[in-house]
């Protein structure tokens, strides 16, 4: 008989129960629109996604049992282009946070000004459970799954919390082999965030953390503060936080804590990221790295630094947290990481925010340039893919700056207001079918 898939969930250490991300989006949604005076009928249409896909498919584990495993793909807004938007494996994906984070990248995409949408999908389980043919055959057979419900002009998946570039190239393969002969090489741009030898772009695997580290020397300039000698903590030490961690030590910052879903660790010395990052590499957490001491989430929160990067999942910083940060600014290396009400507290006590749409945009953006590459068969050299993601994250920060000084409203806000813009002269040109 098959069971569904997969065991024991593992929730950051005395984490606070989660409320729902796509409530969140929202209100968030909500804000802006109101700001902006969005015409009612675009607003209708933004408030749910085009499409909710939920598949049930079953997998041979390596011990020849068969397991359920439930599978969804949600494509929010595809007026600006095609849908866009990373793979989660995680035992919480649902289907209410999957809308929130389709429709964070719908704002992503337009945002940057990118001719993409906003998609996002996820298998619910716990990919440490698996072997690499087991992740291998999951990965497969979702791909399968989905059909042509993704396609390099439709909906182009990349990866996500829990995915690797190991896993699109799985997809990439998958879906080569069901498409004819002459096509196969034309439709590897289906997926993005691929190893470089299998299409992959330079660059990729560091964008979000090289986009999130350009927002902050932007936020350092303006606010006219040294980044030399600077003090930072990170929540989540996967992709995006570790990245951070490693340019932002480059230029002199120190990481003085950080914690992921095992446990938090402090350093007032300052931690190593690259001795970290292969000690998570080896172990799959922080927890037990030598060079720090084991703190608790609490403690975290209220540790002296300048910068706090959230890089972890959804909705980790409350009422609670955000009472207890010590920062002057936090930059949302996450999607969705902070509840309105925090936001609120952290406006009284003077933190300033910089949005997950803006800081965590150079995914998307060096994903477009994967897309782009593959589609006119180039390959851009690492210095050039650095070069326009700067410029580029730079001038979209100036923008929300600008943005958030004429309307009077916060950097979140402003950021939402630029996307929607787009977004609404879409729609008023073309008018809305039929
Ligand atoms: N999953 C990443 C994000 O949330 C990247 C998406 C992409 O490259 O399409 O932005």
């Amino acid at each position: 008989m098959a069971q569904t898939g997969s065991q024991s969930i593992v929730a950051a250490p005395a984490a606070p129960k989660k409320g729902n991300l796509y409530d969140v989006t929202r209100i968030q949604l909500d804000k802006a629109a109101k700001a902006l005076n969005l015409d009612p009928d675009v607003y209708t249409i933004l408030s749910q996604p085009k499409n909710e896909l939920i598949i049930n498919f079953p997998v041979r584990m390596d011990d020849g049992r068969y397991i359920l495993f439930k599978g969804y793909r949600v494509q929010h807004n595809n007026i600006l282009g095609p849908y866009k938007g990373g793979i989660r494996y995680h035992e919480e994906v649902s289907l209410d946070e999957l809308k929130g984070l389709a429709a964070a990248m719908t704002w992503k995409s337009a945002l940057q000004d990118i001719p993409f949408g906003g998609g996002k999908g996820g298998i619910k389980f716990n990919p440490r459970l698996h072997s690499k043919s087991e992740l291998e055959r999951i990965t497969r057979r979702y791909t399968h799954a989905l059909g042509n419900n993704i396609g390099p002009e439709l909906d182009v998946p990349a990866p996500d919390v829990g995915t690797t570039a190991q896993m699109m190239v799985w997809i990439m393969d998958t879906y080569m082999n069901f498409s004819g002969a002459g096509e196969k090489n034309a439709v590897r741009r289906v997926v993005t965030g691929k190893t470089v030898t299998s299409g992959g772009s330079y660059g990729r695997e560091a964008a979000t953390g090289q986009g999130l580290v350009t927002c902050v020397t932007e936020w350092a300039r303006n606010r006219k503060f040294n980044l030399n000698g600077a003090t930072f903590i990170v929540q989540g030490f996967g992709n995006v936080g570790s990245w951070a961690a490693k340019l932002l030590s480059k230029m002199g910052a120190t990481l003085v804590g950080v914690g992921d879903y095992k446990g938090y660790l402090a350093n007032p010395e300052g931690m190593n990221p690259h001795k970290l990052s292969e000690h998570v590499a080896h172990t799959g957490s922080v927890e037990g790295y030598k060079g720090a001491r084991p703190i608790s989430r609490d403690e975290f929160f209220a540790l002296e630094c300048d910068l706090f990067i959230p890089a972890a999942l959804e909705l980790e910083i409350d009422e609670k947290e955000a009472r207890a940060l010590k920062c002057k600014v936090l930059v949302e290396g996450a999607n969705g990481p902070t509840y309105p009400a925090a936001e609120a507290i952290l406006a009284e006590r003077g933190i300033d925010l910089l949005p997950d749409i803006l800081v965590n945009s150079g995914g998307v953006t060096v994903s477009y340039y994967e897309w782009l590459q593959n589609k006119r068969s180039e390959r851009w050299e690492l210095e050039e893919v650095e070069t326009r993601l700067e410029k580029q994250m730079s001038r979209t920060y100036r923008q929300v700056c600008d943005v958030a000084e004429e309307r009077k409203v916060d950097y979140r806000t402003a950021a939402y207001v630029i996307a929607l813009e787009r977004i609404a002269k879409a729609y008023a040109e073309r008018g809305i079918f039929p």
